[in-house]
């Protein structure tokens, strides 16, 4: 979400003539765009504004926003913290001092092979750990034309693949007229020209319905991917967490998808160290995760949130040192697991959407988000290209185009 907004802000500045710097001492205007989604993300963020103090007093007239989840609604508090900064801005919003006569729909001023196109903002769910919804607020849904017009301008020039995204995109369109979901957009998304493959992130598995996975199955630009997160595979920790399903509604689910798609690939989230995590209740988060064997696991360690539920009623009390553990053992329990799973492709030829050239090599995409390395001709750029996979690891893939 962050990546996709940040895209946005750099079009607006380029409908006024901006062009990105280098450095920030080359800039005029240095804009932060922050997550505070782990303690750690927020550290990054305070020591980049704590860096860029002097900066700004040896060059006062340059312009410093912040944006993002640091700034959520206590900017008069922000304000009094770090008072060099010039704009602090709500996530998505735009300096009222940037004319906002330009570009409308605000797009990427440079579209690539590939593109995030947010379709809703804010979270309902209130997750006992999560920032987010105070941060962002509620979910605000964007219109379907709205955002197929901007996905067949960024087609126009040369974008192939979108992912839509959303803190949960399965609460898409609720809050619209007729009441749309995921599944009526990624319908009328197929029927762009030109357009090759779509992606969406995050599901949330209390929201995602059979409609979804009806869509995903029929329709032939939908990729076959998803990242679906879990967190935990005990029942008392989602229950803590507020998550609203079970180890063995996920299960279920999980058998759904793979039952209707054989082929798809299925990522997931897991926090580990949350408040009560006992040693026999991390062992069932991690036999979930080696029952169902995802593709890839995106780990993180429990980090309280300031005025978050969890951080207000449970006391973090699994030492750190526990934390980085089991952090470490998921880690290298999926390491395995992803080695396994990416090795079957060994010697496969699978088309792979060819995105950046870079040392006359090829950096890609298959349909299941693997990542590929390739050697191809040099004007392979936003094609389809059937790659022979020669090598694999737990993360990434090489191989060689084959002759059309
Ligand atoms: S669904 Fe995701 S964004 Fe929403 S509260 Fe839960 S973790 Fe946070």
């Amino acid at each position: 979400m962050n990546r996709a907004e940040s895209e946005r802000l750099e079009a607006r500045f380029a409908g006024h003539g901006y062009s990105a710097a280098a450095t920030p001492a080359g800039a005029d205007v240095i804009v932060v765009n922050s997550c505070v989604v782990r303690k750690h993300a927020e550290d990054k963020v305070i020591n980049k504004l704590a860096n860029l103090k002097p900066f700004k007093k040896a060059r006062p007239e340059v312009r410093i926003a912040l944006t993002g989840c640091f700034v959520g609604q206590d900017s008069p508090e922000l304000r009094k913290r770090f008072p060099y900064v010039d704009d602090f801005l709500k996530p998505g919003e735009i300096p009222a001092w940037l004319s906002k006569e330009d570009c409308s729909p605000v797009l990427p001023s440079v579209s690539g092979v590939t593109a995030y196109v947010p379709i809703i903002q804010g979270c309902n769910n209130f997750c006992s750990y999560c920032i987010v919804p105070y941060r962002r607020g509620r979910e605000v849904s964007r219109p379907i034309q709205e955002i197929i017009d901007e996905i067949k301008n960024l087609v126009s020039r040369g974008t192939r693949e979108v992912t839509l995204v959303g803190q949960n995109v399965d609460s898409y369109g609720h809050d619209l007229e007729g009441k749309p979901d995921l599944a009526d957009l990624l319908t009328e998304a197929e029927k762009i020209d030109g357009l090759l493959r779509v992606r969406f992130l995050t599901n949330h598995p209390k929201d995602m319905g059979p409609r979804l996975i009806g869509a995903m199955t029929r329709l032939k630009k939908v990729c076959r991917q998803i990242n679906l997160p879990v967190q935990a595979g005990d029942d008392s920790i989602l229950a803590l967490m507020k998550r609203g399903y079970d180890a063995a509604d996920y299960r279920a689910l999980i058998e759904r998808l793979r039952a209707a798609m054989p082929d798809i690939a299925i990522t997931t989230d897991v926090i580990v160290g949350f408040p009560g995590e006992t040693e026999e209740r991390f062992k069932n988060t991690y036999d979930l995760l080696a029952e169902l064997k995802f593709d890839a696991v995106h780990s993180a360690a429990y980090s309280a949130r300031p005025g978050t539920f969890a951080a207000v009623k449970y006391a973090d009390d699994v030492p750190a040192e526990v934390k980085k553990a089991r952090l470490a053992a998921v880690e290298a329990l999926q390491e395995k697991i992803s080695t396994a799973i990416n090795s079957k492709m060994l010697g496969q030829t699978v088309p792979v959407l060819a995105e950046t050239y870079d040392k006359e090599r090829w950096q890609g995409r298959t349909s299941a988000d693997k990542l590929v390395f390739f050697n191809g001709g040099n004007d392979l750029a936003g094609k389809e290209v059937p790659v022979v996979i020669e090598k694999t690891s737990a993360w990434s893939m090489q191989g060689k185009a084959v002759e059309i």
